[in-house]
């Protein structure tokens, strides 16, 4: 992809490392670039938007680089969650077909829908691997502790389906972008860390500061109520003995005062910190 490998970049740098400024310039430039790249290489990467269980691979965009990683180069490998893969080809078309419309509100310009590698019969009835297409497809389904998310209150995070639409949504990603949640936005970065296991990074990227708003539930397709994944990460950092430094404060004055106002002496203004 042309844009993502360089979300992290501030706009001058990028517009720096070019020679123009002129968008349709600027495409044409990578257009060409890209491609001679993509005809040298030995495999193209790819990720999957959904898998059926009987090994369909489905992948959506609107670029046409999924088109020539898949299809330029002789092996074509696809790294994925498990959680991508569901029952039949066509609840795989449903979530391929959801992602786009909740991530771009418009159906994708191109649908992959991958079976086997390509391949020809038509000369002499030879079976030939490889005409125009990968002559090897691979699969890899990782797990990356996905599954321990089973075991949790967190597990639900394993429904969705990556769109994105509780971003656009979402004041605090809005206000915060990338110190909401890390190198990945939000609620999956996150869980990223959970898993990590670096329970005063949880913190330090924002986890408390969720509003609980709620908006993301909202539009979320397949329903995952977010505001309790941030409680449950919240409950586990507390009884851990990791607090933000407003939960400190609170939970000093509780201990000590027996209230979440602490001791007010008559003149004085409480410190309020509100939920
Ligand atoms: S509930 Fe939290 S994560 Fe969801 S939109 Fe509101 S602030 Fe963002
Ligand atoms: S939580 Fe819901 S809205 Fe957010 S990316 Fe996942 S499926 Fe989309």
């Amino acid at each position: 992809h042309f844009v993502t490998p360089a979300m992290h970049l501030p706009k001058n740098d990028i517009l720096n490392f070019f020679d123009t400024k002129d968008v349709n310039q600027l495409a044409s430039q990578l257009r060409s670039e890209i491609r001679e790249y993509a005809s040298k290489a030995v495999a193209g990467v790819t990720g999957a938007n959904s898998i059926s269980a009987d090994g369909y691979v489905l992948l959506i965009e609107n670029e046409g680089n999924i088109s020539l990683a898949s299809t330029l180069p002789p092996i074509h490998i696809v790294i994925a969650g498990w959680d991508k893969v569901v029952s039949s080809l066509e609840d795989a078309l449903l979530v391929a077909r959801a992602q786009s419309l909740w991530s771009t509100g418009a159906d994708p310009a191109y649908l992959h829908l991958i079976s086997q590698p390509s391949g020809t019969v038509d000369i002499g009835g030879i079976k030939v691997r490889g005409m125009h297409g990968a002559k090897e497809i691979h699969l890899i389904l990782v797990d990356n502790g996905r599954s321990r998310l089973l075991e949790t209150d967190l597990r639900e995070v394993l429904k969705c389906i990556g769109c994105g639409a509780c971003l656009y949504v979402c004041p605090v990603y809005r206000t915060l972008l990338s110190e909401f949640g890390g190198e990945l936005p939000s609620f999956r970065g996150l869980i990223h860390t959970y898993l990590s296991g670096d329970l005063q990074k949880l913190i330090d990227n924002g986890l408390f500061k969720c509003t609980g708003c709620n908006l993301c539930q909202e539009v979320c397709p397949v329903n995952i109520n977010l505001k309790v994944i941030f409680w449950s990460l919240r409950s586990i950092c507390f009884k851990n003995g990791y607090l933000d430094e407003v939960g400190r404060d609170l939970m000093e004055k509780i201990n000590r005062f027996g209230n979440a106002v602490g001791e007010v002496k008559r003149g004085e203004r409480p410190t309020l910190h509100c939920c």
